[in-house]
């Protein structure tokens, strides 16, 4: 390998022997490809013909009024299957077609990654098998009907929590033994080097397009900037960009669920019991886990912020405080849900309404012209079923 993927002492590469000549060329792939006049051009044309990209940045004129400063809105939303997880597959897919694979194999949780990865999937003619825990396909009828219709299988998965963590493993395992003809295409910034610097690149494009509008819009880069932090991927995808302008705060927000106390939520930065260094799924990180070791089982109203690990980028920004973490819970989701959508007529995801609700909790430390930036990572409408039962 060209690179250890270390991010201090965060990240690596922690994978069985058999996993290494496959990483080995996915690194190389990236690296010569990511510079390819060829591939950026088709992934380009991908990004704005098939998925809808520039999103827009909204200003979110009544939310400005009501909270005293100057909100704006990076629209992720808008972008086909509904989230930012169409840049990230699109541009794997990509590279597994560059590369010569003719299969995709990927992990869902919520269901949004398997319909991002299936939707690429069957653009690019891949045959594409996602694994999913057996609870969670259960819990997300209609992303799976989605799945099938885009001409995914769906793979069930039985073990363990029956989760988003069971689905990477056998994911993991069925990369092992077919890697030769076989893309692994994961969803965030996490798993073993190459995958949070490739991921990261392809979700950049989310900060470089805000950088050049909010100067369009205001001549200068906003004060701050806040986004939910699953794994991390639309996070970095908008913090990146801005990383070296230290002016400019950044703040990841993460699932309190039913709060730091309760135990059940999926923080891993901010529950000092049980967020603590670990290894899983082929990297170094925070890990929510027992104090044996064991995975704590993570809870969050917002399926897509709920697992155990944060990607290992967001470790070493966080103790560089170059990022800010935080949480908002359940009820400051559904709170800032409510909000945006009556304010500004937009139905945010609930991962995005976590971000959402910090704005609203610190806006009244902000002056006037402070210029706030929200990365809304996907849209509301996989979420109604769930709203409708809470609030009714
Ligand atoms: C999956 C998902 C997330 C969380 O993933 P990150 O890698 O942290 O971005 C956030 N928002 C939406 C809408 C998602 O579908």
């Amino acid at each position: 390998m060209k690179s250890l993927g270390k991010f201090g002492g965060f990240g690596g590469i922690f994978v069985p022997e058999t996993l290494m000549p496959a990483l080995e060329e996915l690194e190389n792939a990236f690296l010569k490809f990511k510079k390819d006049k060829k591939f950026n051009s088709e992934l380009n044309e991908l990004l704005k013909k098939y998925a809808g990209r520039p999103t827009p940045l909204s200003f979110c004129e009544n939310l400005s009024k009501k909270l005293g400063c100057k909100i704006y809105l990076k629209r992720e939303d808008l972008l086909h299957t509904g989230a930012h997880k169409i840049n990230n597959a699109l541009g794997q897919a990509l590279l597994a077609k560059y590369i010569g694979k003719n299969r995709l194999i990927a992990e869902t949780g919520a269901g949004q990654h398997g319909v991002a990865a299936a939707a690429a999937g069957a653009k690019l003619n891949f045959q594409t098998d996602v694994y999913m825990g057996t609870k969670d396909i259960e819990r997300q009828k209609l992303n799976v009907l989605r799945m099938k219709l885009l001409g995914a299988n769906v793979k069930p998965v039985d073990s363990g929590s029956k989760t988003l963590k069971d689905a990477i493993n056998e994911a993991l395992r069925d990369w092992t033994a077919n890697v030769t003809n076989t893309h692994y295409l994961l969803g965030s910034v996490l798993g073993p080097h190459p995958y949070p610097s490739m991921i990261k690149f392809f979700q950049s494009v989310i900060g470089k397009e805000t950088k050049k509008q909010i100067l369009e819009a205001e001549g200068r880069f906003p004060d701050l900037i806040v986004a939910c932090v699953g794994g991390g991927s639309n996070a970095i995808g908008i913090f990146n960009e801005f990383i070296n302008d230290k002016k400019v705060k950044l703040v990841g927000v993460e699932a309190g669920g039913a709060g730091i106390e309760s135990g059940k939520h999926a923080s891993r930065f901010n529950d000092k019991k049980l967020g603590r260094i670990g290894i899983i799924h082929g990297t170094k990180t925070f890990v929510l886990q027992d104090k044996y070791g064991q995975i704590h089982n993570t809870y969050s109203v917002a399926a897509g912020l709920d697992y155990c690990a944060v990607g290992p980028e967001h470790s070493i920004l966080r103790q560089m405080k170059r990022v800010h973490y935080t949480y908002a819970t359940d009820k400051e989701a559904i709170e800032a849900f409510k909000i945006l959508s009556k304010e500004e007529g937009i139905i945010p995801a609930l991962e995005s309404a976590h971000a959402v609700a910090h704005v609203i909790k610190i806006a009244k430390t902000m002056k006037k012209d402070d210029i706030i930036v929200i990365n809304i990572s996907g849209r509301g409408d996989k979420d109604l079923d769930q709203i409708g039962e809470i609030i009714t």
